[in-house]
């Protein structure tokens, strides 16, 4: 029988589980990195244009900073539960020790709704957000960043906030802050590129030229138009996106057979990554139901969407012609879908490791903004690439090395090893 919900956080603890019994942890160790260690659940008031104070539900999640200040996203979304918080913070945890950064993992939401919300009460709503967590982040504690719904300007006013309280100009207690007011270069494509740089080392460690490789993308938000605009540069061809419809409230794939022109989408696409219909059909796109992406005719598949995306009832529907899978999103395949996906000899750069080019850019930011002297986008992005690349190999190599275990599995296992191994030198466990 195929389920029908999924709970994040479960499945962040199932796949935990797997890999710590084959570790042979003890039970200690794992009973502290299968939960968080500290949670934040709090009401943010905010006033209204229209009148009146609406009050949001609102989380900081910290899964655990044994190797260092814990660092995360927040989230605005409609759909936002104490649950996903929390296993978007493991993963952020994961994400940070396979890219082999001293940093720990955190994660924050708030349940909120911003494209129908008004750029003032956005404000109040960010403001809001870090008044009430202000004895709880900083630079040496926890350090939040934009994540989905939220972006540079939303980080600034969360800083601005921050720094009226403090006193002082503390650039490092947020990330992806805009570029000149503490922000790095390379920050706002660097999730997007470190999800192709890991594709491009999978497709030559396979020996596949990229050039005659085809991949259909869900989501059109900053992972994927980056990702996407980044795969065609190196001359593979993206033959649909799909996007979420605001005004519709439902998912539509774009498909172009010749291949998308993805300054074109991003050029017809709001700021919350809703590609115009009407727009994209004058410009020759076929229109297609949301789910169609996946059932396309492609080689790569790029989920860059929401949690749970492909799941066993779903997984049916993919073209056999897929090879690769690159997780762009966090959590988008589910747990009983990982093994089907293995049987079928497709390939698949876990998430915690492919989209971590996000996380490795903001500890850069961070690193420029402690001198306050700030380096080229080459520059980033050549560091970025190596990161990237390095834990790339080391999960590819020990994946072929047990005889071709799963990905997810092999970063799993030297990220769940790296943070265990902290948590007893410090005498934790
Ligand atoms: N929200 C991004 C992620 O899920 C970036 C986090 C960060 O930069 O701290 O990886």
């Amino acid at each position: 029988m195929t389920k029908t919900s999924y709970n994040p956080f479960e499945n962040a603890q199932i796949q935990f589980d797997k890999v710590a019994r084959t570790l042979g942890l003890d039970q200690s160790v794992c009973d502290l990195l299968r939960r968080p260690m500290r949670e934040f659940h709090f009401t943010i008031p905010v006033k209204m244009d229209a009148g009146g104070t609406k009050v949001f539900q609102a989380y900081r999640i910290r899964h655990n900073d044994a190797r260092g200040p814990a660092k995360g996203g927040i989230r605005f979304h409609p759909h936002e539960t104490a649950d996903t918080v929390r296993a978007l913070s493991m993963w952020m945890t994961w994400k940070c020790a396979v890219v082999d950064i001293p940093l720990g993992g955190a994660k924050g939401g708030v349940v909120c709704d911003p494209p129908a919300m008004s750029l003032a009460e956005q404000e109040r709503l960010c403001r809001g957000y870090m008044r009430a967590l202000y004895s709880q982040v900083g630079p040496n504690l926890d350090v939040p960043a934009p994540d989905v719904m939220t972006n540079g300007q939303h980080m600034l006013w969360m800083l601005d906030e921050y720094e009226t309280i403090a006193g002082g100009r503390y650039p490092g207690v947020i990330t992806g802050k805009p570029v000149g007011m503490g922000g790095s270069l390379g920050r706002t494509e660097a999730t997007g590129f470190g999800v192709i740089y890991t594709l491009r080392n999978l497709l030559n460690a396979e020996n596949i030229n990229i050039k005659n490789t085809t991949a259909s993308i869900q989501g059109f938000g900053n992972v994927a138009e980056y990702a996407a605009r980044l795969y065609t540069e190196m001359g593979g061809k993206v033959i649909c996106v799909s996007s979420w419809n605001q005004a519709d409230a439902a998912a539509y794939t774009f498909r172009k057979k010749s291949g998308c022109d993805i300054s074109e989408l991003a050029g017809i696409k709001d700021s919350f990554g809703s590609i115009s219909k009407d727009k994209a059909k004058a410009l020759g796109y076929e229109i297609l139901p949301g789910d169609a992406w996946l059932s396309e005719e492609v080689d790569i598949l790029i989920p860059a969407a929401l949690e749970n995306q492909i799941t066993p009832g779903v997984f049916p529907q993919r073209s056999k012609k897929v090879k690769f899978i690159c997780e762009g999103a966090n959590g988008p395949t589910t747990p009983d879908c990982d093994e089907l996906i293995h049987k079928n000899g497709i390939l698949l750069i876990p998430d915690f490791l492919c989209n971590a080019g996000g996380v490795t850019c903001s500890y850069f930011e961070q690193a420029q903004c402690s001198v306050n002297y700030f380096w080229s986008r080459e520059e980033v992005l050549e560091k970025l690439d190596r990161a990237m690349s390095n834990a790339f190999r080391a999960v590819y190599d020990l994946s072929k090395e047990r005889g071709g275990i799963h990905m997810r599995d092999a970063a799993y296992i030297i990220s769940i090893k790296r943070v265990a191994d902290a948590v007893k030198l410090r005498g934790w466990v």
